[in-house]
């Protein structure tokens, strides 16, 4: 059987469907066989591996990903789409699709029902992308017994969470990701291969998934709340985005000793600091409010 992930298969299947696009739904489908490749090589699965795609429209990457995985589960908003989910799937025994929203679906559940034969899972996804932040953090900070999480995503998003302190792509998003994984960019990706085509350009990333934070915190909470105290307002200093924060509540001079206490210096603008400094920081401030 031919691809799905080439523009005359997808264009016959969404023809005899009748199926129309709904852009509010991210829905850009794949129609390149070397991208395919390129995000599933990447995932580096085997048949002792499950994989977690949200997001399947009408199967291009699923189909790969059954050929490779010991077992897909595909978790599609779409319910136009499930009957054609159906149809397409019907030679693979070991995908299974779920109707939902991927950010109201109990993720441990489902990989404790759908991946307990496996011996790792990973995420794949050609992510829809108005959602694609929360669906990060929420694939991240559950904490889910993951491998690597391999996503198609806005450019730019990719930039932000690969970047390095000091650049202007680097925020809270990436602290944030660079606290639970490691990520790299696989490759960018024109518009043009997707039908339709959206109006930005893309990239591959993999997040290898961390067993441990690279830094160790008193308080996991505080440090990501002084992430974005740091990052609160980007053209001021550490300084007098911390005193806005936690001025009043930490009291201005004690403020100014836990800062000296780092050795960081505070006329320094948060997207300079690494992990590691944000965690000595938030140590400080810990002893200070609490
Ligand atoms: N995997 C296909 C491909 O590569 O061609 C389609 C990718 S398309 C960029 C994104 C898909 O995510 C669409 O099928 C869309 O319906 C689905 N989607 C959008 N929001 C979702 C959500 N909150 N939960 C699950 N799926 C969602």
């Amino acid at each position: 059987m031919m691809d799905i992930a080439t523009p005359s298969r997808t264009k016959e299947i969404i023809k005899k469907h009748g199926f129309s696009f709904k852009k509010s739904l991210g829905q850009n489908f794949l129609v390149d066989m070397n991208i395919m490749r390129r995000i599933v090589q990447s995932a580096e699965l085997d048949d002792k591996t499950g994989a977690l795609e949200i997001g399947p429209g009408i199967g291009a990457l699923t189909e790969q990903l059954a050929r490779e995985a010991g077992k897909v589960t595909a978790v599609e908003i779409d319910q136009r789409l499930i009957p054609i989910l159906g149809e397409v799937m019907e030679p693979y025994a070991n995908v299974s699709v779920v109707n939902n929203d991927v950010l109201k679906v109990n993720l441990s559940a489902l990989f404790e029902e759908q991946f307990s034969g496996m011996e790792k899972v990973s995420v794949v996804a050609n992510l829809p992308y108005y959602v694609t932040t929360p669906i990060m953090m929420k694939l991240l900070e559950e904490r889910l017994p993951l491998k690597n999480i391999v996503v198609m995503i806005q450019k730019e998003v990719a930039e932000r969470m690969a970047a390095s302190p000091g650049s202007k792509d680097y925020g809270s998003l990436t602290v944030a990701v660079q606290y639970y994984s490691e990520p790299e960019i696989v490759c960018t990706v024109p518009h043009t291969v997707f039908i339709p085509q959206p109006n930005v350009e893309s990239a591959v990333i993999r997040l290898k998934v961390r067993e441990n934070p690279p830094v160790q915190v008193n308080d996991e909470k505080l440090f990501f709340d002084v992430v974005q105290a740091s990052f609160a307002q980007r053209r001021k200093t550490l300084w007098n985005n911390l005193k806005a924060r936690y001025g009043a509540e930490a009291g201005i001079e004690g403020l100014q000793g836990a800062l000296e206490t780092t050795g960081i210096d505070p006329k320094r603008r948060g997207e300079t600091l690494s992990l590691e400094e944000f965690a000595r920081l938030s140590d400080a401030i810990g002893s200070l409010i609490k």
